[in-house]
């Protein structure tokens, strides 16, 4: 394959069909977002938010982009505004992993941190503080902008009706902004109304209506309701301890070499306990959105201490 830039390897990435202890002889799909040039399924977000606001006139040649991000979404945003040579702000929570901020400022990204405690609040607060004060800048606000559940309704989504031959009973995701989960529920409850979608949060996320506290799970959970989550429908919400998404994890790289993150992980804990709901060879669609290389930092392979 000859290419000329880095982006044209966003999207298309593969779906694999997993080949573990699935209950009741359902599968298990997997969408391997990894397979982004830069590492996760936030690529396809940052081309898409990055592109709408060139075509709908709100990023002109000199326009600094600036965008609250737990990481993935910053690299996203750093390689669409590298190929259109945008000057770019990207405003990140301390606690997220030291690779991702690492490889946002590698792109050329300038970085400012918020306190890990005023988690992503704090750095939508401090995005929309510096966009204030800087002319020309543009905020893609990932949390509020309809183009976020559209780049999966218009790329993702279609790519796993494509791959399957066979009708998807249930889809299972995380959610951070939500986007993922919303965009690609819309696009396949419009395909099969039977279709079940089954939201994957971390103990501590909001979402089950359990305290708000911190977890490990790096990339899902939600300290508000995301505002994609108005017009969707959610048959069903799973909470996942970051035990059972890191034991996910590790079992993934020691039984079938994939290097997932603890997003994934979690996803994938979601997928088995839904495989026990459903009826005999079930059709289960997930999405990994990143890998665990991006976590080394943070030992994702070591065995929690007791
Ligand atoms: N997993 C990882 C690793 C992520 O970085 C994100 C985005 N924060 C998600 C899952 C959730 O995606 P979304 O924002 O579309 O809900």
């Amino acid at each position: 394959m000859l290419i000329k830039k880095i982006q044209q390897l966003i999207g298309n990435t593969p779906l694999i069909d997993l080949q573990i202890n699935i209950p009741k002889q359902s599968h298990i799909y997997a969408k391997l977002e990894m397979f982004n040039p830069g590492g996760s399924i936030k690529d396809r977000l940052g081309q898409y938010m990055i592109q709408d606001g060139i075509d709908k006139g709100k990023i002109n040649a000199t326009t600094t982009i600036i965008e609250p991000t737990a990481g993935n979404t910053g690299i996203g945003v750093a390689l669409a505004t590298q190929e259109h040579h945008l000057p770019t702000i990207l405003v990140v929570p301390e606690k997220f992993s030291y690779e991702k901020q690492t490889l946002m400022k590698a792109l050329g990204a300038k970085l400012i941190n918020t306190s890990s405690e005023d988690g992503i609040k704090g750095a939508i607060k401090k995005a929309r503080e510096i966009a204030a004060k800087t002319p020309n800048s543009y905020v893609p606000m990932q949390f509020e902008n309809p183009a976020n559940p559209a780049a999966y309704y218009h790329t993702l989504a279609p790519e796993l009706i494509q791959d399957l031959d066979q009708p998807i009973d249930a889809f299972v995701a995380g959610a951070g902004s939500g986007g993922t989960f919303a965009g690609i529920t819309q696009y396949l409850k419009e395909q099969n109304p039977a279709t079940q979608s089954i939201v994957v949060e971390p103990e501590g996320s909001i979402l089950n209506g359990g305290p708000e506290h911190p977890h490990k799970t790096e990339g899902i959970g939600v300290e508000f309701i995301p505002p994609f989550f108005k017009n969707v429908q959610i048959d069903q919400t799973l909470t996942i301890s970051d035990a059972d998404a890191f034991k996910y994890v590790r079992q993934m790289a020691a039984q079938q070499g994939l290097f997932i993150g603890s997003s994934s992980g979690a996803a994938l804990a979601a997928s088995l306990k839904v495989a026990e709901q459903l009826p005999e060879n079930s059709t289960i669609v997930t999405v990994f959105p990143d890998s665990s290389e991006r976590y080394m930092s943070e030992n994702i392979y070591q065995k929690p201490q007791n």
